[in-house]
Formats: structure tokens, C-alpha cells, sequence
């Protein structure tokens, strides 16, 4: 019984997730899930990203927290479309919750949809928001072994970004090994190095412009059953 119960959670979640992922596309918003630990530097990236490209792209976000509406309150300092959804002891978002988030943004006045998660490398990865990408965020003070200990959520990530690169000078991280599990987890993601706090992000922005410029190219998420 208990197994059957949370069957129907994720079915439940699924069934929320394609419709909101139908509704992105038929407003031709592109929308990226952002996945990370806690003090990996999500914020810090959704912020300067929109400093980045709020001219060039019309922008809005949905930030999932168990509490506090810290990181909504540093994003609305760049971007004035921004919802923040408390989780309290839920440890992801969910799709109804990023459903009613939608409700409260003008679709079809947004080119871009950013959803950061609840930091957390376990919990968000099983669950379809209705996003095009989900995008996994590691940093160099994480150490290098986290892609190998938290596998699924590389294995869910079209997009692996490494933060934090200015520090690795002071801390040991052992970068090939980082290369070399992520690539081992997901041969076809596309790996990339950056810094927010620096704003060193030409990759990073140069990736998400070429996206966000081609909803045509929107695909399904990545699966198990349909690997790309
Ligand atoms: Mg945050």
C-alpha cells in the first residue's frame, strides 16, 4: 500500500508538471530548473545573470525555500517578477507549487523562466516541475567527489556547471575527477565552469542566450526511456 501511495505522488506530480510544461511552451517561455546544494551559489548566479541579461531578455523567477524570503528580496533587486515559494519541511519544489508560482507571472511577457530549487542534491532531481532543463550546480568548496555520491542528479542534468572557480587555488579539488565522474553520469551534458561571484560567466550567459533565443529547439526532458 505504502508503495502504491507514492506511485500516485509522482503520477500526480507528472500529470501537473506536463500540463505546466504546455502552458510554458504555448506562451514561448524557456525554462531551466536549478538544482544545487545549499551555498553552491544559485542565488548569486540567478542574480547576476539578470544583471546580465535582463536587457536582452524579459526574465522572471520562482525561488523554492523551506523558509524566509531572503533570496526572492536579493533577486527583486534586478528583476521585478519574482515569487518566492515557502516549502517548510518539504525539501524540493513540487509541480503544483511552480503551477500556482506561474499563475502569479505574465507568461506571455516572459522569455525566460528561472526556477531555483531548494538547495538540496537529493530531493529536487525525481521531480518534472515541467522545465526544458534541469541545470546542476556543484562548487569547487563541495569538494569533487559530490557528482559520484549524489549520481542522479547528474544523471538528470542537461546542464552541469561547476562554481566557484576562482577559488581553487585555495581548496583541494581534484578537477579531473570531476570531469571525469560527471562524464561517466552523463556522457551528453554540457559542462561548464564558471564564477558567479566574479562574474565570470561568458559560458554560462552564452548558453542560456543561445537557448532562450530558440524555443523551437525546446526538447522533451531527459529520461531513462528516452535518453538523448
Ligand atoms: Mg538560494
Amino acid at each position: 500500500m505504502h508503495v502504491e501511495v507514492v506511485e500516485n505522488v509522482l503520477k500526480l506530480n507528472d500529470d501537473v508538471a506536463r500540463r505546466n510544461r504546455a502552458v510554458l511552451h504555448e506562451a514561448g517561455v524557456f525554462t531551466i530548473d536549478l538544482l544545487g546544494g545549499p551555498g553552491c551559489g544559485k542565488t548569486t548566479l540567478v542574480e547576476r545573470t539578470l544583471a546580465a541579461l535582463r536587457a536582452e531578455l524579459r526574465i522572471a523567477v520562482i525561488v523554492g525555500d523551506l523558509a524566509t524570503a531572503r533570496d526572492a528580496q536579493r533577486i527583486a533587486r534586478h528583476c521585478p517578477h519574482v515569487v518566492q515559494v515557502n516549502t517548510g519541511k518539504g525539501c524540493h519544489l513540487e509541480a503544483h507549487q511552480v503551477r500556482q508560482a506561474m499563475e502569479r507571472i505574465d507568461l506571455h511577457q516572459t522569455d525566460l523562466l528561472i526556477i531555483e530549487n531548494v538547495g538540496n542534491l537529493v530531493c529536487p532531481v525525481g521531480f518534472d516541475l515541467g522545465q526544458d532543463v534541469k541545470v546542476g550546480m556543484f562548487s569547487t568548496t563541495e569538494g569533487a567527489d559530490k557528482p559520484a555520491k549524489y549520481p542522479y542528479m547528474v544523471h538528470e542534468s542537461d546542464v552541469v556547471l561547476l562554481n566557484k572557480t576562482d577559488l581553487l587555488p585555495y581548496v583541494p579539488f581534484d578537477v579531473n575527477q570531476f570531469d571525469t565522474d560527471v562524464r561517466r553520469l552523463r556522457p551528453d551534458a554540457t559542462v561548464l565552469r564558471c564564477s558567479a561571484y566574479l562574474n565570470k560567466l561568458d559560458s554560462w550567459l552564452d548558453w542560456l542566450r543561445a537557448r532562450a533565443a530558440a524555443p523551437a529547439e525546446i526538447s522533451a526532458p531527459y529520461t531513462k526511456a528516452n535518453p538523448r
